[in-house]
């Protein structure tokens, strides 16, 4: 299948990669990644795109300067090839469907359990730790150079997914490849340093704040942030300022299921859920969305009270 892929990325005149909305470092390290190889391999330039703004920690991956953001993007192009990179559902890459619908080919590299399989040819592996480690291995399959900022790119993606290489998901693969891209050059302390210790004052008061004022059920299993559009605002942080909130609240013994909520606007609100044990991705389902057993997420059409009612009405609903 992976032949499949570099005959449509040599065939391609215009090539588009596409990471998912609200962006982590396996998209866009998956985006950077893919970029820099097909660079590197056939000297075609693609574009890449972003739904959503990028955190200020990725702006150090190589090439992120030349992402474009959807809202100034000209949807009218027509693509040879449009590549989707940790895209879980075609809802999350939003109004960039429309080039996804119009391009003559499309492939979907991703990870996630509840990906459909939505592209012309699609190397979704759930076992994988991260979009970066099937991105990694189809590029070793067919034999494609791995310079120092692919490398860098996919290390971000690793990294990042598995949290630092502490979560469940970090296997013999992910730490395997990650011994082969330091042999070509990586610096695990710098890349490191960009991902975990490049946080703003008003990031780390904000989460802070977001974790003093944090709720608990009576028995302290469920832990949980309701995040208003004022908290964001008083703060003066991007919307991505909440990741990383619910690790902490599940960083807590007590706590079996984490979530953070984040009020988008009066009828919109953003879930991040985290747990330890319970499959969390099926909650999410019900609202539309999805994710990975202990990380998953969802968007949910309500406003905020009613949200978080539902929500801990299901998560109740899960866990007995
Ligand atoms: P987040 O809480 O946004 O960091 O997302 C946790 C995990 O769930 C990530 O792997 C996301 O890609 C996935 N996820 C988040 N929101 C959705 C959604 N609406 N649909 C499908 N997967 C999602
Ligand atoms: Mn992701
Ligand atoms: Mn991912």
């Amino acid at each position: 299948m992976e032949k499949i892929f570099e005959n449509l990325v040599k065939d391609a005149k215009h090539i588009l990669i596409i990471s998912h909305v609200n962006p982590d470092g396996d998209t866009l390290g998956s985006m950077c990644a893919m970029y820099s190889a097909i660079l590197t391999q056939y000297k075609k330039k693609s574009e890449m795109l972003v739904p959503s703004a990028i955190p200020g920690i990725y702006n150090f991956l190589p090439n992120i300067e030349k992402v474009k953001i959807l809202s100034e993007f000209d949807k009218s192009r027509e693509y040879d090839l449009v590549i989707t990179v940790d895209v879980a559902a075609l809802d999350r890459i939003l109004e960039a469907q429309i080039l996804f619908d119009k391009a003559k080919h499309t492939v979907n590299f991703d990870h996630h359990q509840t990906n459909i399989n939505f592209g012309e040819v699609n190397f979704v592996e759930p076992h994988a730790c991260s979009c970066g480690e099937v991105v990694f291995k189809i590029f070793e399959k067919l034999g494609w150079q791995i310079n120092k900022d692919t490398a860098d790119a996919l290390y971000t993606a690793i990294l990042t997914d598995t949290g630092g290489f502490r979560f469940e998901n970090t296997n013999p693969a992910s730490l395997e490849i990650a011994s082969k891209l330091v042999a070509i050059g990586v610096v695990p302390k710098e890349i490191y340093n960009n991902c975990y210790e490049s946080k703003t004052k008003s990031v780390v008061m904000f989460q802070n704040y977001a974790v003093a004022n944090a709720h608990f059920s009576e028995d302290e299993k469920i832990a949980y942030s309701v995040i208003l559009r004022k908290d964001i605002e008083k703060f003066g942080v991007k919307d991505s300022a909440t990741d990383g909130i619910a690790e902490t609240l599940r960083s807590i013994i007590s706590t079996q299921i984490s979530f953070v909520i984040k009020e988008i606007d009066s009828k919109t609100c953003k879930v991040s859920m985290r747990s330890k044990k319970e499959d969390v991705s099926k909650i999410c389902e019900v609202f539309g969305g999805g994710g990975h057993k202990y990380a998953a997420g969802c968007t949910i059409k309500l406003p905020i009270k009613e949200a978080v009612k539902k929500l801990l009405q299901e998560i109740n609903h899960e866990k007995n």
